[in-house]
């Protein structure tokens, strides 16, 4: 019995090799027909023996490629046919081309298999790929997506890569970047003393390098690395001083899985994240004598592993056999360094050598950073093997939309119709460099996907670089959206909701339309408005900006605002420096408002009891003294410190609820007195704000507020205080919607942005 059949597939289902699979799937089956790209998706006709067909159809759902992701299959019965064969059709619309841009894939096991196989001839070449991975979106120029519109168009096919790209039974059919020693890209080692190493000795050189303890730069995929031995201390020591990089934690590359397990606790959710096609760096809890430096990530709970993701870094991982840091090759807060001059350029102050290659990078693209929340993904950095694919809004808008997201973690994201897409990260937009590189991103992805702008929104801070860019352009619709509305809508926007919902905003600054700085806020929002209902109450920030870097400022604000001149006899630099600096003026300071702006920010009031707690004075990266009072806290304290909640009237006449911190302070204060751990101070504190959280959130339910609540803002990286709140708020029966494809920091504002527009703009 014959049978025929229409298929359409919808999903990621384009530009990820769906058509040969297909085509080789059909051959193998002895079926008829075609497949195309189309609008609606990948249409396929198949015909042959009933039984044929449905064997093809189930493992056109379970052996596709890794990239594809099917949503949907729609199948209709068709007249029979007299066609035998099975053909491959061009596409039928021009809608195929943009949909076509994928992000980079992550090199597959038969490319593996192939690096590591002694008479293939691609053994062990750096820069083996095939139809199902290797690099996209950071060689990318033009579309539609073939090879002289990629970075590849430098390098003529040989005969055999050429053949291979045009057999649609060969696993490299329509390859773009389909290369071999004899064609494709090389490697360069370039060496401290400037001489340069090509041919088959780069690779051996920089290893020579890395165990002699060097710091190399390596141009991997989105970017340069900069790499080390991640066992050494004086290594680690040394990178970190060169980089100016005194904390920040520091990700590290091994081998393969049994690598990761030496070093952290995996569970099978971080295991599948760290083997994915995308192959993030993956936070997990490091095990107990990890062999590895403690300056790797030092005050951390957390080690962010990844595995190798380009056959260079597999081969340079095999050969060293180390465990290697891997970090952006940047100075500070710079953008990663992308091409072989910037390298040499940027890095040799850092670098000891510099393993090159001549592939050019289109668009830089950093390390996406990401981790396991309750058996769910719940993404920190956004970018390689995430960008540029599309996120579903709830909502869509005929307009174009560009998003320009904050200032801090920036990405921007472009609208078409209810498709979100969602840069790649950008960086902080405080240096020139990452501003260049902002406008650049938005050019480069405006034209790949031909997005004509006609809405423009940003935050309302009228200071940051991407406000003032959003302002400067002409001929669009300008859209103002809140920074803590967006984040709010930000996770209403990737689950998919846009009804009510309570949005707990934990963050460390937002511009409020009140003339204070906003960041621990309950606004009852939806993706078209919000109204606030409750926040933190309001601290002063004795000499603005530099209170964000000085903890102990913020300690002595908090301290003040209880006791007044009489502050408690405690040994912490708050004491301490308000003896030394003349308490006096800064009090006044704080009477008078002069440079202290208030703030009702969850950031600013962990930064406090951080310092208070022993644990961090001065910070050297962004969230620092927070991100260490998480860590410093002992789990298993059962202890909550008590906060107050009252009731002010707000700019529109309607109730705030205030949480006043006065009760958590005396609390705390009598615990250092009597010598208590920091690590129970910090538990108690946690506990404590968790509570007031869940009852703040329950009033404002109370007096007629939504059922659902959101969880939202940098603070909430802090894992140990989501699970906390979240369960504070499940006992009370709230329904908890928590980041899972976008970040809860700054890297997710844009999305929010956006989902914002889209509402107003209808
Ligand atoms: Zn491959
Ligand atoms: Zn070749
Ligand atoms: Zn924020």
């Amino acid at each position: 019995m014959e049978q025929r059949l229409k298929i359409i597939v919808r999903g990621v289902v384009q530009g990820v090799g769906f058509r040969p699979f297909v085509y080789r799937l059909a051959r193998s089956h002895d079926l008829g027909g075609y497949v195309a790209n189309t609008d609606q998706g990948v249409t396929i006709e198949v015909q042959g023996e009933k039984a044929r067909v449905a064997e093809f159809l189930d493992r056109l759902r379970t052996d596709h490629p890794p990239l594809a992701e099917i949503t949907d299959v729609e199948i209709a019965e068709l007249p029979l046919n007299s066609r035998k064969a099975f053909s491959i059709e061009g596409s039928t619309s021009v809608g195929e081309e943009e949909a076509l841009v994928t992000p980079d894939v992550a090199t597959c096991d038969d490319c593996l298999r192939e690096l590591r196989d002694q008479d293939d001839r691609r053994y062990r070449y750096p820069f083996i790929n095939c139809t199902n991975c290797g690099p996209r979106f950071t060689i990318i120029a033009h579309l539609p997506y073939d090879r002289p519109r990629t970075t590849m168009r430098a390098f003529r096919m040989c005969p055999a890569c050429d053949a291979e790209y045009h057999d649609p039974a060969d696993r490299r059919f329509h390859a773009q970047p389909n290369a071999c020693p004899v064609c494709g890209p090389s490697l360069t080692y370039v060496a401290e003393d400037g001489s340069e190493v090509r041919g088959a000795d780069p690779l051996a050189a920089a290893v020579d390098a890395l165990r002699a303890g060097k710091v190399i730069a390596v141009k991997g995929l989105g970017g340069v690395h900069l790499a080390c031995d991640a066992r050494r201390d004086d290594v680690v020591a040394r990178l970190r001083a060169r980089k100016d990089r005194e904390e920040k934690p520091l990700a590290i590359m091994v081998s393969g899985m049994e690598e990761v397990e030496a070093l952290c606790e995996v569970c099978p959710e971080e295991r599948a994240l760290l083997v994915s096609p995308r192959r993030p760096i993956v936070l997990m809890r490091k095990r107990q004598g990890a062999e590895i430096s403690d300056l790797v990530a030092p005050h951390q709970k957390y080690l962010g592993v990844m595995l190798p993701y380009t056959p260079l870094h597999h081969l340079l991982l095999r050969d060293s056999g180390m465990v290697l840091i891997m970090t952006s090759g940047n100075r500070s807060e710079e953008p990663i360094v992308h091409t072989n001059p910037g390298a040499l350029d940027r890095l040799t102050s850092i670098a000891d050598g510099f393993l090159l290659h001549d592939r050019e990078i289109e668009t830089r693209c950093d390390d996406s950073v990401t981790r396991v929340w309750r058996g769910k993904e719940l993404i920190v950095r956004r970018s390689r093997g995430y960008a540029p694919l599309p996120i579903e809004m709830p909502v869509g808008c005929d307009r174009s939309i560009l998003a320009c997201g904050g200032e801090l973690k920036n990405t921007f994201c472009l609208t078409r119709g209810s498709e979100a897409i969602l840069s790649h990260h950008i960086g902080d937009l405080k240096e020139e460099p990452a501003f260049d590189s902002f406008v650049q991103g938005i050019e480069h992805l405006r034209r790949l996907f031909h997005i004509d702008v006609q809405v423009v929104t940003h935050d309302l801070h009228p200071d940051y670089l991407s406000t003032r860019y959003a302002l400067s352009l002409e001929g669009v619709r300008n859209v103002g959206v809140q920074h803590h509305h967006a984040h709010v809508a930000s996770c209403l926007a990737e689950h998919g909701r846009d009804e009510p919902v309570i949005g707990i905003s934990f963050d460390g600054a937002g511009y409020g339309p009140d003339g204070t700085i906003w960041g621990g806020e309950f606004l009852i929002a939806d993706l078209g408005g919000y109204e606030r209902a409750g926040r933190l109450a309001h601290l002063s920030m004795p000499g603005g900006d530099r209170a964000t870097e000085e903890p102990w400022r913020m300690a002595l604000s908090l301290l003040y605002r209880v006791f007044g001149e009489d502050l408690p006899p405690l040994r912490c630099a708050a004491v301490r420096e308000r003896e030394r600096r003349g308490w006096p003026v800064l009090a006044r300071m704080i009477d008078v408002g002069l440079r202290t702006p208030l703030t009702s920010s969850a950031g600013r009031l962990f930064d406090a009891v951080a310092s208070l707690a022993g644990v961090r004075d001065y910070i050297s990266y962004e969230g620092q003294a927070a991100i260490e009072l998480e860590m410093a806290a002992d789990e298993r304290e059962p202890g909550a410190y008590s906060f107050g909640l009252s009731v002010e009237p707000g700019e529109d006449g309607k109730e705030v609820l205030v949480v006043d911190p006065e009760p958590m302070v005396h609390e705390l204060v009598s615990d250092l007195l009597a010598g208590q751990e920091a690590s129970i101070v910090a538990a108690r504190f946690h506990r404590g704000l968790a509570q007031i959280t869940g009852q703040t959130a329950q009033r404002i339910r109370d007096r007629g507020g939504p059922g659902t609540a959101v969880l939202t803002g940098g603070v909430f990286q802090n894992m140990f205080l989501c699970e906390l709140v979240a369960g504070e708020l499940e006992e009370r029966g709230f329904e908890v919607l928590v980041h899972s494809r976008v970040p809860p920091n700054d890297g997710g504002i844009s999305l929010g942005q956006a989902a914002v527009a889209a509402v107003r703009s209808r």
